[in-house]
């Protein structure tokens, strides 16, 4: 009954939330007046016809979708079907309230762009943010208004899969990135035409799910989650994020997706957001497996207090929700401001008053040549050079023949990486395709497979031995397949398959120098390839274009420019290991017996095909009060041959403090172009309150006085802060 009784006081009501030019506040409180509870809680509800249903079937099954569902979870490149299903909405629903479509186009839609792990070592936020324009163009043409991306979950466990969803283990670096994410997606103003809504996922702490397990518990100190985890979303959020997700993780014991918390004193009281929070997929009636609901109506209620406002595919609070009003157990007062948050992201989005994408024929929608450009940019820019012992790379006229060899060489599916969007393997540009194209004459390409990704079928090695004989070097590309790593791709191990190590043992029997192409989504062990290898180039898992950035890289028609946005540990054992971790109580003692202290690759390392040197670190000076501010400079000049793009990472150390400090944290970071033989000043203009002051374990800032270290490479410059 309570289902369909209008309020009394709505009945005479006029109509104003349909009036483009009342604002917006006023808009979404006449209408949530003119609400049934039933409408309002079917705003709350994300339906979806199936994660991987058909995209080929949908048709069908969008029939079957209610006119009255707040928002579709849509996975389909059709824009016809979503105009026809906001069709339905707006003409056969009462109030036609439109609904939001939304969908995880995380590296690309149609065109893949490297993924996310791989974009932060271009260290480049334009390109990043250009990327994720061009997402929301394909996507908003495709019938989407919203994105659940980015993901800002900091890695510190490499066995976890999703690392290759995010933008690697530091903090600030995955708060720039949300930045330029968020406003790649979402645009001058959400209302434009071809921008979509962004959302920021997983709040909170997935990332540190207990070994590295998917979906396992994280155990995580106040001081972590301040220190490390907040500081990504707050950037988020101030960047103008419209919805965020909760995770599935639980976090010392009170799940993300019923967190009060996390949820409302901090995102919606503390940050002061205003757009909505929807769980992750099944994050609702998960929290009885996770043993904090008896059931599922508990598990509603707990979730919708906390502050989930859109229940994504569960139908728990469609199902549940008006009984727990009806039980006084959910005031309407927390439905009203449930459904308010919700309709002021689809009022932003213009959608009241634009419902319906544009139709243009796919030409014009996917794969445009500018998109194209864009993405092998960030392809090539992501790579990393890690090793090149005696200039192995790149292949210059000394080579007239190459072995290439490997899994990876006419892959067009793995190369995606995982979460590859409406990526299809026929669009994308081999690396086998992209030698051809890039060698053409200049070089003789002898290929074999040699083996498969996984397995022990080692018949292949003979011919890629013969291969290898044939040629004056060996480039073998191994690597991961894409659903090793993202959702569910924990792994016990880092290390690529024995088959693929193997591989590169019986070709160096060829004598030629060894040079390694790694496509993974997450750092790898390679304690055994390095010794192996004259040269390495991490590629990850670079999209479409794939091609011509791998064959850019290896020609020198692009000067690999990428630093590793991750730690590459010695083994697997290793793990946790990141570049900031805290000092030890021994500082010389304390690490394992049987490798080396340190990691094989830190972060930030990544090597160039020319030089650079770092002047000193100068100071514009020795002291600063705390309302001032500091400018170190370096200049940095390019003495080798080839014009590169050199990234300066700026640390600080703060080696004396209330609460122990990282070793050094990284607080700006500035990519430029140095042709060869020009220098290049770089400045990091130190502001005290943002740069020098920690987060205490309630979120509160603190500036302390004392001694402080600008750090450059290895440079380390001493500085001081005085009241
Ligand atoms: C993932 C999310 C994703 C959602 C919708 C979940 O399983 O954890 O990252 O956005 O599915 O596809």
């Amino acid at each position: 009954l309570l289902f369909s009784i209008l309020p009394l006081a709505a009945q005479n009501k006029k109509a104003i939330y349909k009036d483009k030019n009342a604002p917006i506040e006023t808009r979404i409180e006449n209408l949530i007046s003119l609400m049934t509870l039933e409408e309002k809680i079917m705003q709350m509800n994300q339906w979806t016809y199936g994660k991987n249903a058909n995209p080929n079937n949908i048709g069908e099954k969008m029939k079957e979708v209610s006119p009255t569902i707040g928002s579709l979870l849509y996975r389909s490149t059709n824009p016809e079907y979503r105009n026809q299903v906001q069709k339905k909405a707006m003409t056969e629903s009462r109030l036609g309230i439109p609904i939001i479509f939304g969908f995880d186009a995380i590296h690309g839609y149609r065109t893949v762009f490297p993924i996310p792990l791989a974009q932060a070592c271009s260290w480049n936020t334009d390109l990043v943010k250009e990327s994720c324009s061009i997402t929301a163009k394909e996507s908003w043409l495709s019938g989407l208004d919203w994105t659940f991306s980015p993901m800002l979950d900091v890695a510190r466990d490499a066995r976890w899969g999703r690392v290759s969803e995010g933008y690697g283990e530091d903090t600030y670096a995955n708060s720039a990135f949300a930045v330029a994410a968020v406003k790649g997606y979402q645009g001058k103003s959400l209302s434009d035409k071809y921008t979509i809504a962004a959302c920021l996922k997983h709040y909170i702490g997935y990332s540190l799910s207990e070994g590295g397990r998917d979906y396992h518990y994280s155990d995580i100190s106040n001081q972590t989650l301040w220190e490390t985890f907040m500081p990504p979303f707050e950037a988020g959020i101030k960047a103008g994020a419209a919805t965020v997700m909760s995770g599935f993780n639980d976090i010392s014991g009170v799940p993300a997706s019923a967190n009060y918390y996390t949820l409302t004193e901090v995102l919606k009281k503390k940050w002061k957001h205003d757009g909505f929070v929807v769980s992750d997929w099944g994050s609702v009636i998960q929290l009885v497996d996770q043993g904090v609901a008896k059931d599922i109506k508990e598990a509603t209620l707990k979730s919708f207090m906390a502050g989930v406002e859109m229940d994504m595919v569960d139908n728990a609070y469609v199902d549940f929700l008006p009984e727990l009003v009806a039980d006084g157990k959910v005031p309407m007062a927390s439905i009203d401001e449930a459904v308010r948050r919700i309709l002021r992201v689809k009022m932003k989005l213009g959608l009241f008053e634009n419902p319906y994408v544009d139709v243009v024929p796919e030409e014009k929608r996917y794969l445009l040549p500018e998109y194209l450009k864009v993405a092998e940019e960030l392809a090539a820019e992501s790579m990393v050079l890690l090793k090149n012992e005696k200039q192995t790379l790149p292949i210059t006229s000394k080579y007239k023949s190459l072995a290439i060899i490997g899994p990876m060489v006419k892959d067009s599916v793995h190369i995606m990486g995982f979460w590859e969007g409406m990526g299809r393997p026929q669009d994308v540009e081999t690396i086998y395709e992209g030698l051809q194209k890039e060698f053409k004459k200049k070089v003789v390409l002898n290929y074999a497979l040699g083996c498969d990704f996984d397995g022990d079928d080692k018949s292949g090695f003979a011919d890629a031995l013969t291969e290898a004989n044939k040629s004056d070097a060996v480039v073998i590309f191994l690597g991961e397949k894409a659903n090793w790593s993202g959702e569910n791709g924990s792994r016990s191990t880092i290390a690529l398959p024995k088959i693929q190590e193997d591989l590169v043992a019986e070709l160096q029997k060829s004598g030629k120098p060894i040079i390694l192409m790694l496509s993974s989504g997450r750092p790898l062990e390679l304690i055994r390839l390095n010794e192996m290898a004259d040269a390495i180039v991490e590629i990850w898992q670079p999209g479409t274009t794939a091609g011509s950035a791998v064959a850019g890289i290896l020609s020198g028609r692009r000067n690999p420019s990428g630093k590793l946005s991750i730690t590459f540990p010695q083994t697997t054992g290793q793990i946790p290991i990141y570049y900031n971790m805290r000092e030890s109580s021994r500082p010389k003692s304390g690490h394992y017996q049987d490798i080396p202290r340190d990691a094989l690759y830190w972060f930030g390392h990544g090597l160039s095909y020319t030089t650079y040197d770092y002047s000193p670190i100068k100071l514009s000076a020795t002291k600063i009060r705390k309302n001032e501010k500091l400018v170190a400079e370096v200049e940095v000049t390019n003495s080798g041959n080839a014009t590169g793009k050199e990234t300066v990472l700026w640390f600080i150390k703060d080696p004396f403090a209330t609460i122990s400090r990282p070793m050094k944290e990284l607080k700006s970071f500035e990519k430029k172009l140095i042709k060869a033989g020009e220098k290049i000043v770089y400045r990091f203009e130190i502001d005290p309150m943002k740069d020098l002051s920690y987060v205490d374990s309630f979120g509160e800032r603190h500036l302390e006085t004392g001694n402080f270290f600008v750090i450059v490479n290895d440079q380390k410059v001493q500085f001081e802060l005085i009241d």
